[in-house]
């Protein structure tokens, strides 16, 4: 085995991110709830003839789901390091099917506790 002189081998620790993974299941049911409650009012309130008001509720359950979904894509594409305050790269690991964030500052691969749906 030939191994060229002045090789750098970087050795990145695996270690799983303390609070985004909470912080995103936590966000993700509240929203979630949020968007349930305004569809239903809106369609208690279109049924009951107050069309204005169930068509506020409508346009706000139909602008929630796309700015819940942007701000969590967001969220997930910044996130910050627990150890040095850094912003992460995060990035999605295929083979394990879930998402990590790389801190190039500390060499630690975070595992940010996000899975990702297997589709095939
Ligand atoms: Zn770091």
């Amino acid at each position: 085995m030939f191994l060229c002189e002045g090789t750098i081998l970087v050795i990145m620790t695996h270690d799983t991110h303390p609070t985004f993974g909470k912080w995103f299941q936590r966000f993700f049911i509240r929203a979630w709830l949020i968007i349930v409650a305004l569809f239903i009012f809106g369609l208690l309130l279109l049924k009951n003839n107050l069309s204005t008001l169930g068509a506020i509720f409508a346009i706000s359950f139909g602008l929630s789901v796309p700015l819940v979904i942007c701000y969590l894509i967001y969220k997930l594409y910044h996130i910050e390091c627990p150890n040095c305050h850094m912003p992460l790269t995060t990035r999605k690991n295929r083979k394990m099917s879930k998402y990590e964030a790389t801190c190039d500052r500390c060499m630690i691969v975070w595992d940010v506790g996000i899975g990702i749906g297997t589709s095939d």
